[in-house]
């Protein structure tokens, strides 16, 4: 169970932290409530019942601490009373009102705690799987960190521990998992969210370096399929995509090895630059590779730019799901030279794959990759360029900050006649005003997407793809085609639903977020997101860019689930009149902070969940600025004292050997 979580050794177990956690030290006797209070209750479940009230369908657990009685509701989420019984002993937090004459606390935040004892008054709270509850990991944390805790080192030099004012690692680690007081567990992730920066901010500043001594490549001089390539497109350029290719194009003809992040919202037509660039390098007798996050937008991709680079370039298709034969076909055609372009997933990153003279990558979502393979294809080939694509568009101040190793091109305009999506949220209540939109829009022969934060039912209450996808087949849309895609699913079915969808056979797609990235149906004109307060805006905006290719006016709803919490409606609020991504980024970067700007893979072993440290800006650029001043510190060729040896052995081990690459060089 521990291995769905990505739980491996001892440390991947100590490096779970929890995201957050439960001050119930500070809980409220339900004598003393007053009404529109915030507030954490404990007590025991005396009744639960459902109900019809004028919000629909609610249910009304019962709980009494021996001083006084509240009544914790949920709307239309009835399926949560399985996990309700009499005699339960729980903490719950919310804001409290005085209705039908008793104390009402609608949709509030629960645990289930069993007694209380004095010493477990602030929980941490985990992520959880399947058969294992927060409460469990913790406990075996706690095991863990009383057999190990000793074995903790200190891999931060003193110097800057004191000056940043941050804790020991093993004080951090025993209190981010034990935390006596909430200010204390706030210290405790301060500290390992800078380290984590920190390492992450070696690495990079370390291969910038690298990248800078690396040898000069070969400058390129020939740009005719490329610019044959753009006299062919059935449109003309936007201003933001001539600028962006003449940037670069001087990177290309300058003789040094290309790193540069391009940025643009969905839809600004990213993917014009990446031909673009992937035909200067064939023109220039190189290979060139696009390197995709998903199966499915690899294989959109691949048609696209097949069909681009028609009569200009031989174009291969790599992934992991291919058959062997097919596979090997590709691995001799790209060894020996005849395949130029090479769009595929993942797979393309592995050993056996050999190049006959690859001179450019391109990486479509970078957010989607972790910083790891970033560093691993830029080292394992002899320098080749680098143009990494994103989507989510990052605060300039920001990106500099994340993906400091490279420049920036930034396309910050949509083609001509692009419709904003408009964009609506929508109580849980509310939620058929949205399918009667889905079912006008399918009745004019569009297509739409409904998205769910979850695959399955988990204990959280948020809406699960295959539930919603049960739901609309029997309700709301009952008498059109359905397909559900999720990131479970067997890799062939989830191509074949998509194609299916792509095609039109499929009129609406029940997803997960793996439809967040790239993929490209002009006739899909609506979506609905299900539990949306459960996604950054970021995000949010990301996928409605699903909606909204073409060049009809379409729609986007987001159902909040939670209607209680009135501040997530808010937050959601301000993608109705937001539609510009940079503008929601920044937003959405204000609201939760840095952390989910990452794009660190979230669960590969050894690679830390940075989002749940909550890492602020302010962390961030001071743990650049440390990482500076040590890599600085290292010029001259000597060999740096202990404490900076150690630090850069252990950002080595997390970065795969970036170290021992750099020496070799
Ligand atoms: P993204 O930046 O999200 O990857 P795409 O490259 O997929 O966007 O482009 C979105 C759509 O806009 C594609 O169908 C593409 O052909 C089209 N497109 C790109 N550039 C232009 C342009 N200058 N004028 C009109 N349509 C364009
Ligand atoms: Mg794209």
């Amino acid at each position: 169970m521990f291995a769905a979580l990505g739980v491996r050794t001892v440390q991947d177990l100590l490096d779970l932290f929890p995201f957050r956690i439960d001050d119930f030290s500070r809980i409220r006797k339900l004598r003393h409530l007053e009404p529109e209070e915030k507030v954490t209750v404990a007590g025991r479940v005396f009744s639960v019942a459902v109900i019809p009230s004028m919000r629909g369908r609610a249910l009304r657990v019962g709980v009494s601490d021996g001083t006084g009685t509240c009544y914790l509701v949920w709307y239309n989420m009835t399926y949560l009373s399985k996990q309700f019984y009499r005699g339960q002993q729980i903490v719950a937090s919310g804001k409290v009102e005085w209705r039908r004459n008793s104390w009402e606390m609608a949709h509030p935040r629960w645990e289930a705690t069993g007694e209380l004892s004095s010493g477990d008054l602030i929980v941490p709270i985990y992520h959880t799987t399947a058969g294992l509850s927060s409460a469990t990991i913790s406990r075996i944390v706690r095991q863990a960190l009383s057999i190990y805790a000793h074995l903790i080192d200190e891999c931060i030099p003193g110097e800057l521990v004191r000056r940043q004012g941050l804790l020991s690692q093993r004080q951090a680690y025993v209190n981010i998992h034990c935390p006596p007081s909430a200010e204390i567990w706030e210290k405790a992730r301060k500290t390992l969210a800078f380290r984590e920066v920190l390492f992450l901010q070696l690495a990079l500043l370390l291969m910038k370096r690298q990248n800078q001594e690396a040898k000069p490549t070969k400058p390129y001089s020939r740009f005719d399929l490329p610019e044959a390539f753009v006299r062919s497109l059935p449109f003309r350029l936007t201003d933001a995509q001539v600028r962006t290719i003449d940037e670069i194009r001087n990177d290309l003809a300058s003789g040094r090895t290309m790193n540069r992040l391009l940025q643009g919202d969905v839809g600004s037509g990213k993917t014009v630059a990446a031909v673009w660039s992937l035909l200067a390098a064939v023109a220039n007798g190189y290979q060139g590779a696009l390197l995709v996050p998903t199966e499915v937008l690899a294989r959109q991709h691949f048609q696209t730019v097949e069909e681009f680079t028609r009569g200009m370039a031989r174009v291969g298709f790599l992934s992991g799901s291919q058959g062997t034969r097919e596979k090997r076909l590709t691995l001799q055609e790209l060894a020996g030279g005849s395949i130029d372009i090479l769009v595929g997933t993942h797979a393309m990153l592995e050993p056996d794959v050999r190049w006959a003279k690859l001179g450019l990558v391109v990486t479509d979502e970078q957010h989607r990759f972790g910083v790891r393979q970033r560093l691993r294809l830029s080292y394992d080939s002899d320098a080749p360029h680098m143009l990494v694509m994103s989507a989510t568009p990052i605060p300039r101040s920001l990106a500099i900050t994340l993906f400091g190793d490279l420049d920036l091109s930034v396309i910050d305009e949509l083609p001509q006649g692009r419709k904003p999506v408009r964009t609506r949220v929508l109580e849980e209540g509310s939620r058929h005003l949205a399918y009667e939109r889905v079912r006008k829009e399918l009745a004019a022969g569009r297509q739409a997407y409904v998205v769910c934060p979850l695959i399955r039912e988990g204990k959280s209450g948020r809406r699960s793809a295959q539930e919603v996808f049960d739901e609309l087949r029997t309700g709301y849309l009952r008498g059109f085609s359905i397909g559900l895609a999720h990131g479970d699913m067997p890799r062939d079915k989830l191509a074949e639903t998509m194609q299916g969808f792509v095609d039109g056979k499929i009129q609406v797609l029940v997803a997960t977020t793996v439809i967040e990235v790239g993929v490209d149906v002009k006739n899909a004109t609506c979506m609905v997101v299900e539990g949306a307060e459960s996604f950054g805006l970021a995000t949010l905006h990301q996928l409605r860019g699903r909606a909204g290719r073409g060049d009809r006016q379409s729609y986007c709803f987001m159902i909040s689930s939670r209607e209680a919490e009135g501040e997530s409606a808010e937050r959601l609020k301000a993608l109705e009149t937001l539609h510009d991504g940079f503008s929601v980024a920044e937003l959405d970067l204000r609201q939760r902070g840095p952390g989910q700007f990452f794009g660190l893979k979230q669960h590969g072993a050894g690679e830390i969940n940075i989002q749940d440290l909550g890492v602020s800006e302010d962390i961030l650029y001071a743990a650049r600025q440390e990482a500076k001043n040590l890599v600085d510190s290292l010029e001259g060729g000597v060999q740096p004292p202990f404490e900076l040896s150690s630090l850069l052995s252990k950002v080595n081990a997390r970065f795969g050997n970036l170290l021992m690459h750099a020496r070799s060089r």
